[in-house]
């Protein structure tokens, strides 16, 4: 279902686009704003699909709310809708970054449908584009900075190991091959981690129903070393079966499960798995006791490469929600985080009953 913005002044004229999305068929949900700051304010609360701009707007002309909009709600796609004859400045509105404009006496059941799909189709084409030239500067970014450190260590522990052989002292040369161990060790963590992030956008995979509480088991036992170490308590409501890919989910848990113990400073980390079924779709929720995230970065973390913390504070490379969210994106649904800081983090998948 599509969330679609009407901003116009005029009461009429938004009472008559809302009729008129109504007969398109469009399956959408309507929220209309007045002006250009309720439009803003409205920005900040929903994420919209679609907003149709009106260009003539007390206080901002169009090109200004248009511009003033962009910067709040980049992932949404505007539709100017103009008077007869204003071509001229739609045309510039589309050089600022509108997706399309339509003359308000021009609009049509159809043609607005028409149009919010194509300007829908194409935002969603845009962000990806944006999305995979983020991710491959993160990309570029780790191979040259933190495949390079271990590398560098491994070359200049290898100096060190031939002079201690030299010397006849097998006791530090011992000591610095586990070092060259540890180098590669991170390594090889590292070009895991990419590849489990790239593995999720190759070739389709099988859907299958299966048990989540099988998926969880998996999930645990690859996670065993840690939850050790750390004591970790583990409790988890009784859990559904889901239809997707196995081995996806076992990742997508696995990370949520991963990061509720490293972000946790708690003597002893309490993770708990929670499912609810809401409409067609099953919510399940990894809460935690940890460290929990500030508001404002509760939608970045999902990024590819974002980090809240330096590899100081806690190792990592910043894909692991990244990799969630593509695998919940490729069974259809959604992630989102809760938080409250210093207490504890709860991360929500929603998954539909049947997948396609
Ligand atoms: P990484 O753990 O490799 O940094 P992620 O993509 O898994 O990458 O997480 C991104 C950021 O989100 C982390 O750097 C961390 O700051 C924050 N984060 C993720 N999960 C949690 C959590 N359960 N509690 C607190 N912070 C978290």
């Amino acid at each position: 279902m599509l969330n679609i913005l009407i901003i116009d002044d005029d009461e009429g004229d938004r009472k008559q686009a809302k009729r008129m999305l109504k007969q398109s068929g469009l399956d959408c949900t309507v929220t209309e704003a007045g002006d250009v700051e309720e439009a803003v304010e409205a920005c900040k609360s929903q994420t919209f699909d679609c907003a149709l701009l009106d260009y003539q707007m007390p206080r901002f002309d169009g090109l200004a709310g248009l511009q003033a909009l962009r910067e709040k709600a980049p992932a949404t796609a505007f539709i100017m809708v103009t008077g007869q004859g204003d071509e001229e400045l739609a045309s510039a509105a589309l050089k600022r970054g509108a997706s399309d404009y339509v003359p308000k006496r021009a609009i049509t059941p159809g043609s607005v449908r028409r149009m919010i799909e194509h300007a829908v189709d194409r935002a969603v084409l845009k962000q990806k584009l944006e999305e995979q030239h983020q991710a491959l500067q993160g990309f570029a970014s780790i191979l040259v900075h933190d495949l390079k450190a271990p590398l560098r260590h491994m070359r200049v522990f290898s100096g060190f190991i031939t002079e201690a052989l030299e010397a006849g002292d097998y006791e530090e040369a011992a000591e610095l091959c586990e070092r060259v161990d540890h180098a590669g060790k991170r390594m090889e963590v590292l070009i895991d981690t990419l590849n489990e992030y790239n593995k999720v956008s190759g070739a389709k995979v099988a859907f299958n129903k299966v048990p989540l509480l099988f998926i969880l088991k998996n999930a645990l036992e690859n996670l065993s070393a840690i939850i050790q170490e750390r004591g970790v308590r583990v409790t988890y409501d009784t859990l559904p079966e889901i239809v997707g890919n196995e081995p996806q989910l076992v990742q997508l848990l696995q990370n949520l499960i991963g990061n509720s113990v490293k972000y946790c400073k708690a003597e002893t980390p309490l993770v708990h798995i929670s499912a609810e079924k809401v409409g067609d779709s099953w919510h399940l929720s990894v809460r935690d006791n940890g460290i929990g995230i500030p508001e404002k970065f509760r939608k970045e973390i999902f990024a590819p490469f974002k980090r809240l913390h330096t590899s100081d504070e806690y190792a990592g490379t910043g894909l692991g929600l990244a990799t969630c969210k593509k695998i919940i994106e490729r069974h259809g649904g959604r992630i989102w985080c809760d938080s409250e800081e210093g207490k504890g983090s709860t991360f929500t998948i929603s998954i539909p009953e049947n997948p396609s």
